[in-house]
């Protein structure tokens, strides 16, 4: 991310509204080398192989709708329930909300996921300020005020950038032949959010004791 992108501190009273995805940047779904899904769908359909990354499971093992209706009724709560979250991740997301930050999750699961998505949240030491469900991301970033937005999904990103959000996209199979856009960055680990963050708001000194008031991790 370039220097232009810092603008989160314009102003005496930076308003540091942030948010995130919470499938593939919340969590983390490499399971020894493999994606979760990808994992559990080989399992519950014997015989089927990923065709292509992609972020709809029609495309990426050729099923029907119906059948990933029927895989995601029986499996996707157990799947919910199950996956680890990224290293770093809530560490991060704790220093924001104590240096400060108001910290959005913004999910594309359909609302019936709502409690065991609270319970794994919960279970895993996050305590998000709002937790949504839409898949109309940019105009729901927009209406909260927040200012960058970090997603796997490239479509939410040009949404979210449309809406005139800056948006990191995290980086995972099914997005590594999207291009950069202006006002997208690539991220590939909470490291490089982390650094992404710091710098938008321009708080990059705060490793180097420049920033009172804010305690480093
Ligand atoms: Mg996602």
């Amino acid at each position: 991310m370039n220097q232009s992108a810092a603008r989160g501190t314009s102003g005496n009273k930076p308003r540091r509204i942030i948010g995130f995805d919470i499938d593939g940047v919340l969590t983390d779904e490499m399971v020894d080398g493999k994606n979760i899904w990808q994992r559990e769908i080989e399992a519950y359909f014997p015989g089927i192989r990923l065709l292509e990354p992609d972020f709809a499971f029609t495309t990426a093992f050729g099923l029907s709708w119906e059948e990933v209706d029927r895989f995601m009724e029986e499996k996707a709560e157990e799947v919910f329930r199950k996956v680890k979250p990224h290293r770093g991740s809530r560490e991060f997301v704790r220093f924001l909300q104590e240096a400060g930050f108001t910290v959005h999750l913004i999910t594309a699961r359909f609302p019936c996921y709502d409690k065991v998505t609270r319970e794994w949240l919960a279970c895993h030491g996050f305590r998000p300020d709002g937790l949504w469900f839409t898949d109309g991301k940019g105009a729901l970033c927009k209406e909260l005020g927040i200012e960058l937005f970090v997603d796997d999904c490239y479509e939410n990103c040009l949404d979210v950038r449309d809406h005139g959000v800056t948006a990191l996209l995290m980086t995972a199979p099914h997005n590594l032949d999207r291009p950069e856009e202006k006002g997208i960055y690539r991220v590939s680990s909470w490291e490089d959010i982390k650094a992404c963050v710091l710098e938008y708001y321009g708080l990059s000194g705060w490793d180097r004791g420049q920033m009172p008031g804010i305690t480093a991790l």
